[in-house]
């Protein structure tokens, strides 16, 4: 029978809950009232991060970015080196 922390991502309140393993993990914050509980098991920072996806969706992410930028340099640079001198006389 362990004792479970739990945060909640709204408010930040930390409890802890003593409940059976196999019983469902708690979702409504008691403090707040919103179900942005979090789980936390010590020792298993990684199980948390799986569980919510934010990880995996970052990673995701940031993989297209590296793709979209190597794609989009070659034609940007030339393009707004011209456009700022020219800018500036324009305006003087
Ligand atoms: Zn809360």
């Amino acid at each position: 029978m362990p004792t479970y922390e739990y945060h909640c991502d709204a408010c930040s309140h930390e409890f802890e809950e003593f409940q059976y393993i196999k019983d469902e993990p708690l979702k409504k914050c008691p403090t707040c009232g919103k179900v942005k509980l979090r789980r936390l098991i010590s020792g298993g920072a990684a199980i948390v991060f799986k569980g919510s996806g934010f990880y995996q969706t970052d990673y995701r992410s940031d993989a297209y970015k590296k793709v979209a930028k190597s794609e989009s340099t070659a034609p940007t640079p030339p393009k707004s080196d011209t456009a700022a001198p020219t800018g500036a006389k324009v305006k003087e």
